[in-house]
This record gives structure tokens, sequence and C-alpha cells, in this order.
């Protein structure tokens, strides 16, 4: 799935991510990438509530990372048991993610990671990963380009 999408207010945004929680399965990562503000929290409120997670999401920035349970309700074929939100805009070097832990959440096959700043990865980016590019166009408007890489 490639695909490249304009949104023109913040619910379409996420209206997009809900959708897009049915395209995903365990140990799907997802890289969120583009300025602030450009919408990806925005995106990850409704990706959460299409996994039926009704907790809350806010920016995970000050924290670095979020964990939710996803309910089994949503997801009786998937094994998508939580999901992981983190930001990496305060992180600097590949000690700060092991000190998070972020080697070992990569290969959790039963939870979706998103992380936002993704590009702080480094080496510990995964081949395989969901790509999302995110692009403030205007005040309203967003331009959102999804890549799966395999
Ligand atoms: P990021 O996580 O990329 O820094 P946020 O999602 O936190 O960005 O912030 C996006 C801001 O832009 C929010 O205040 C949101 O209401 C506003 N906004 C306006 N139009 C849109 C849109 N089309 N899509 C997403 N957010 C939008
Ligand atoms: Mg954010």
């Amino acid at each position: 799935m490639d695909k490249t999408i304009q949104t023109n207010n913040f619910e379409e945004t996420q209206k997009i991510g809900e959708e897009f929680a049915s395209h995903l399965e365990g140990g799907d990562v997802l890289c969120l990438q583009g300025d602030l503000g450009a919408g990806k929290t925005t995106f990850m409120q409704g990706l959460a509530k299409g996994l039926g997670v009704t907790h809350r999401i806010i920016s995970p920035t000050f924290i670095i990372m979020r964990k939710y349970e996803v309910p089994r309700i949503k997801n009786q074929e998937s094994r998508i048991k939580l999901l992981y939100h983190i930001d990496l805009y305060r992180t600097a070097t590949e000690d700060d993610l092991k000190g998070l832990g972020i080697p070992e959440i990569l290969e959790e096959k039963d939870a979706i990671v998103a992380i936002e700043w993704s590009e702080k990865l480094g080496l510990l980016l995964p081949k395989k990963r969901w790509e999302l590019d995110f692009e403030w166009i205007d005040e309203n408007t967003r331009k959102i380009v999804i890549k799966k890489l395999t």
C-alpha cells in the first residue's frame, strides 16, 4: 500500500489514522516523520481509536514513550495486544534508545510500535516498516504519504 492523502482539517487526519489501523498486524513498526505540527500525534489519536484504545492519546514528547493496552474485542484475528507511542524528539544518542528498551520493543510481535521522529533510530531502524510522512501545506491542510517498506 503506497498512498498520498491530503486532509483539510484535523478530524480528517484522525479519520485516516483510524482507517489505517485496520491494515496493521502485531509486530508492525510505524515511522512517523514530519515537522512539529505536521499532524503525527493527531494521526495517532485516530489510529488508537481504530485499534479500540479508548484512552486519550496525548503527545509523549516529554516522557518519550506511552504504552496502551489494545482491547481484545477489536482483534479476534490479529494478535495485537499493545500499542506503543514513542516520540524521540528529545532523545539524542543510541544509549538513550537502549536505556528506554527500544531495541527490545521493536521486536515485540504482539505490539504496534509507532515512532515520531523515527529518524533518530539510526541503525535500529527496522527494514520492514511503514513510513508515514506528514507535511504542513497550510494552516488546515496536510499531506500524508504512506509507504510500506519490506
Ligand atoms: P505533530 O505530532 O506532527 O507535531 P500534532 O498532531 O501534535 O503534530 O499537531 C498538529 C496540529 O495541527 C494540531 O493542533 C491540529 O489541530 C492542527 N491541524 C490543522 N489541520 C490539520 C490537519 N489537516 N491534520 C492534522 N492536524 C491539523
Ligand atoms: Mg507529536
